[in-house]
């Protein structure tokens, strides 16, 4: 069986076009009706495991391609190079009550297990239920932040509680 390939009409992109507009007026809108909502804001974030010292970075953005499926939709990735901007691997979506996960990225055999960081990262960021739960086994959710010195994001936690990137450090206040 062939599959038809996707043809990128002029069609597809309005309406990716639309579909970004509304994400983008969107949480003005919930504000504006009054809606309490649980949201994880768009940004970088890290998740640092202190009983093991791993930590896995995560970065939440819109998808602002209207010629893509994902058009609007607010994108999860893992970081998975060393570019803290850039190299992340897609893996969900953000919704309105959690992170979905898209099924291909479902667990697999693979090294990541990313149902249990779509969980962990909403939990923690929301402050729901299960958010101290996920504290007693030892997790702690770190913002990204910004080397004094140079400006360039921090994602390892060392890092962002010194406020200083491993570079500057080195080199010497
Ligand atoms: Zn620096």
């Amino acid at each position: 069986m062939t599959m038809p390939l996707e043809l990128q009409t002029p069609d597809k992109a309005a309406e990716g076009e639309r579909r970004i507009a509304e994400a983008i007026a969107a949480p003005l809108a919930r504000a504006q009706r009054g809606d309490r909502c649980m949201d994880v804001f768009d940004g970088t974030y890290t998740i640092e495991n202190r009983k093991t010292g791993q930590h896995r970075t995560f970065k939440i953005a819109l998808c602002r391609n209207e010629n893509s499926g994902n058009a609007g939709k607010r994108i999860v990735g893992l970081l998975s190079g060393p570019d803290n901007h850039q190299d992340y691997t897609a893996f969900g979506r953000v919704e309105d009550d959690r992170i979905h996960v898209w099924d291909h990225r479902r667990r697999g055999g693979g090294p990541h297990d990313f149902e249990t960081y779509a969980r962990m990262l909403w939990s923690l960021a929301t402050g729901d239920v299960h958010a101290v739960t996920w504290r007693d086994k030892g997790a702690t959710l770190h913002v990204a932040g910004r080397c004094l010195m140079c400006g360039r994001k921090l994602t390892v936690p060392q890092s962002i509680l010194l406020g200083i990137g491993p570079v500057c450090l080195a080199g010497g206040i």
